[in-house]
């Protein structure tokens, strides 16, 4: 079992300037938590500075958002390919990017490939509307997605990327999943991946929890068996809250391995 992965999502939110006296801010509160990876998604205008600001605090960076093509004609995009070496991660899919920007599964797994094509981490986020899930229709909705947004990398590339299970009626709604619920859906991802990928790729790749996460409910989705890590939306934006789920995060990674030694 690896690291706890934490990526904040600050969306549209602080200023480059605001975005780095967070880095400060955190790197104070939590120091060196050797069980957590801890990844910031801030907002495209901040990852250049922000890249040469946290090679000195052990945080990593993630895109929030990028074009599949590499360059070309694309007014206004940011490629992977420029973003290679200043981000580790690259959200992909998230129910926003969908919802309101209207991408489609065809875009979606364009991007997983261009990412993986240029280094970086694709973070897949999937998870069910409210519709969906009062359907019945959760299972069928998580195995669409998988295979929308990756068909297009192999089996040893899906062993390396990062699933975030975001029900979509839970983001930034205050509405949190039941963990039984979360646990099942987990149980569900790996499922699928192994049918469609095999069992090594159902192994190996992260599996994260994201909606409405906060200080209270963190630990709980933490502690459940098969989920490595939380995508954090608006609590990431409270530099004390994101940093005690940090510390809540490395706590429990050290637990577990006492447990296993
Ligand atoms: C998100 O943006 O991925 C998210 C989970 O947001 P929130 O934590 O605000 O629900």
């Amino acid at each position: 079992m690896g690291k706890k992965l934490i990526i904040a999502n600050w969306k549209m939110n602080l200023t480059v300037n605001e975005a780095s006296l967070f880095v400060h801010r955190l790197d104070d509160l939590v120091g060196k938590r050797r069980g957590v990876e801890i990844v910031l998604a801030p907002t495209m205008l901040a990852v250049q500075p922000l890249h040469l600001q946290v090679q000195h605090h052990h945080f990593n960076l993630a895109a929030q958002n990028f074009y599949w093509r590499d360059h070309g004609a694309y007014t206004g995009e940011v490629s992977a390919s420029q973003l290679r070496g200043l981000v580790q991660y690259g959200l992909v899919g998230h129910s926003e990017r969908r919802h309101v920007f209207g991408e489609r599964s065809k875009d979606i797994r364009s991007k997983v490939q261009a990412a993986v094509r240029n280094g970086i981490t694709p973070v897949l986020c999937i998870g069910e509307t409210a519709s969906e899930r009062a359907d019945g229709e959760t299972a069928d909705a998580i195995h669409d997605q998988l295979i929308g947004g990756l068909a297009n990398i192999t089996s040893v590339e899906v062993e390396h990327i990062v699933v975030a299970y975001e029900p979509v009626w839970a983001i930034g709604t205050g509405k949190f999943a039941a963990p039984r619920d979360v646990s099942r859906a987990v149980k569900l991802i790996r499922k699928q991946i192994k049918q469609l990928f095999g069992a090594l790729a159902a192994k190996h790749v992260r599996v994260l929890y994201g909606g409405s996460v906060n200080v209270d409910n963190a630990s709980a989705y933490l502690q459940i068996d098969g989920v490595d890590g939380l995508l954090i939306g608006d609590t990431s934006l409270d530099v004390r809250a994101f940093a005690e789920i940090i510390k809540k995060a490395d706590v429990i990674d050290k637990a577990v391995a006492r447990k296993a030694a």
